[in-house]
């Protein structure tokens, strides 16, 4: 049984690193004249309302994008689709990672969706309706599998699990190395909290050794809530696309603003 609901978390700072890095890697793939695919495991409901009661109830998105908004350029392709969707649905709208996807491909490329939880699918389903995308109400790691190597070559897969099921710390290394055998030019994207019990380095200790031309970056920040375990949020990348270390330094930057004293809150110390 699912519990895990996004529109509680979305827009919040893991969101923001995320979108804003999957932004940058899909505009600079589509910069070259030949289709992509793109796959997302665990898809969300695609569009969020940060108005809605789940949202406000956490905050998270206040002090997630709320905040840091202004820090991108305009010109950055994740403030692109924010400021596009936002000029046609309203300031309080917000893109899961399948909408901005499906903002920043052509209409050439090709997008696969897996979303398992049937609110949410719908609700995906919805939301997706005006691009061709093809929607999965199935598990994300049957699908990974099932669809490569996939047709176009050149993609970009996007695993973002809610680690609800903790064994998914142990399966996604050996899910991840089965991908990449099948389909050793894909880009594929995984994302992970760092949290204040350490769970997550055995994971990232294992891909950087499992994979050792990948590139893993992680930012930090103060927890949501006391006592709440996350504290930061982790990207790792197989076939990382050139240049994407350079537009992580620039995150990383925009997160350690958030830890200068002068800004409204201190977002407290580097955990990791
Ligand atoms: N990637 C989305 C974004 O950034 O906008 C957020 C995804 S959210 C962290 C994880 C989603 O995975 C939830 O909507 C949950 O219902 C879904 N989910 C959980 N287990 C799944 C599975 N085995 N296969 C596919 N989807 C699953």
């Amino acid at each position: 049984m699912l519990s895990y609901q996004h529109h509680f978390h979305a827009g919040n700072l893991a969101d923001v690193h995320k979108h804003a890095l999957l932004a940058w890697m899909l505009s600079y793939l589509t910069q070259k004249d030949k289709p992509l695919i793109y796959i997302e495991t665990h898809a969300g409901r695609g569009i969020y309302d940060l108005s809605a009661p789940a949202a406000r109830k956490t905050g998270e998105a206040a002090r997630g994008i709320g905040r840091l908004h202004a820090a991108f350029a305009p010109t950055h392709p994740y403030a692109q689709v924010l400021d596009k969707l936002r000029g046609a649905q309203g300031d309080q709208a917000y893109p899961g990672s399948p909408l901005i996807a499906a903002h920043l491909l052509r209409p050439g490329d090709a997008i696969h969706l897996a979303e398992l939880h049937p609110g949410e699918h719908a609700a995906l389903k919805t939301a997706l309706s005006p691009y061709r995308a093809k929607l999965y109400a199935q598990d994300g790691f049957e699908l990974a599998h099932g669809l490569v190597p996939p047709t176009p070559r050149r993609g970009i897969m996007l695993i973002d699990p809610s680690y609800e099921v903790k064994s998914d710390y142990q399966d996604i290394p050996r899910h991840l190395a089965k991908i990449n055998r099948a389909w050793n030019v894909g880009v594929l994207v995984l994302w992970y909290p760092v949290l204040s019990n350490g769970a997550q380095r055995p994971l990232r200790r294992g891909l950087a050794a499992a994979h050792p031309s990948g590139f893993g970056h992680e930012v930090h920040f103060a927890p949501a809530r006391p006592g709440h375990g996350m504290q930061g949020s982790g990207l790792f990348v197989i076939n990382p696309p050139f240049g994407l270390h350079t537009a992580a330094a620039e995150i990383t930057g925009i997160f350690e603003r958030l830890h200068d004293p002068r800004s409204e809150e201190d977002a407290g110390p580097d955990l990791c």
